[in-house]
């Protein structure tokens, strides 16, 4: 099975164990608002739903962004990961946002709800349930260095911290009723947690559709791989491009000794290009521009 083949089937696998235990939360919670003769809880479970949406964009997506290059694309589907990490970080700045107006419209309405028992059950399940596909997620991301993974992993854990606030609203107001509001101030602080989520994953996809340059240290890195090469005697005008999350393109110059033969000359373009292809994984392609020395 090829690289390609196995980390789209590991997407396909995790998105669509997300989407089961997602959706059974959700079926868990409108079973217990009802029972409970909860709005709070069944407006919830139907929330819980919502949270599908990330998980059908990164299941239905996934084949495409693993697609090879063809005539058309020439530079493969990478954006489409890009793009695809963006709606999920969007997604969740609408939830973060969610949370705190709605935390917002508690405190200033001081109207006292007293929730329902049974609401720090559904709670409970959801924190534990999310929590659980948080690390089931990042595992499986990093084994195959999925940024688009990664980020419906943080959806999961953003989900989990957004339980909390809901189970200390039972706790408190049932030990401290005096005390009712403070769940309110928990899902604020929730919400910023969220949003600057959301932020950490819609930055990088700017920066990538802006083509901000590589880090700085890698391209030194690059320089110093470049310069190691037998027979180059200089190097400069690196250019980097992000063609998706983690995927690199790169353009530069290098100076070779002027007598040299163009088939030396390109030789010695064809090992720069082999060592910096081997050694950074995230560059995919290299285009090298050959001159004398003294130019
Ligand atoms: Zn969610
Ligand atoms: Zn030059």
């Amino acid at each position: 099975m090829t690289k390609e083949n196995n980390s789209l089937n590991t997407i396909k696998k995790v998105s669509l164990i997300s989407l089961l235990i997602n959706f059974v939360v959700a079926i868990i919670k409108i079973i217990l608002g009802v029972m409970g003769q909860s709005q709070a809880i069944i407006a919830d479970g139907i929330h819980s739903f919502s949270d599908m949406i990330s998980d059908v964009v990164l299941l239905f997506s996934a084949q495409f962004f693993s697609k090879p290059a063809d005539d058309s694309f020439q530079h493969g589907y990478h954006k489409i990961e890009v793009i695809v990490i963006f709606i999920i970080g969007f997604l969740l700045f609408l939830v973060g946002f969610g949370t705190a107006y709605h935390a917002v419209l508690n405190l200033i309405s001081r109207e006292i709800v007293i929730p329902e028992k049974i609401a720090a059950i559904a709670a409970v399940i959801s924190i534990i349930c999310k929590e659980a596909l948080y690390r089931y997620t990042i595992i499986e991301a990093k084994k195959i260095k999925s940024t688009a993974l990664v980020a419906n992993a943080w959806h999961h854990r953003s989900d989990a911290l957004s339980s909390i606030p809901s189970f200390l609203g039972v706790l408190i107001s049932s030990y401290f009723p005096d005390y009712y509001y403070i769940d309110s101030f928990a899902a604020l602080i929730v919400s910023g947690f969220i949003i600057h989520v959301s932020w950490e994953l819609v930055n990088p996809c700017l920066d990538n559709i802006l083509d901000r340059s590589a880090p700085k240290d890698l391209i030194d890195k690059i320089y110093k791989t470049v310069l190691e090469t037998q027979g180059v005697l200089g190097s400069h005008k690196l250019r980097t491009r992000y063609l998706g999350p983690a995927t690199l393109s790169i353009d530069l110059h290098i100076q070779v000794d002027g007598n040299l033969s163009v088939d030396k000359g390109h030789n010695i373009c064809g090992e720069a290009k082999a060592k910096i292809l081997n050694k950074f994984e995230e560059i995919i392609d290299v285009i090298i521009h050959l001159e004398p020395e003294h130019d």
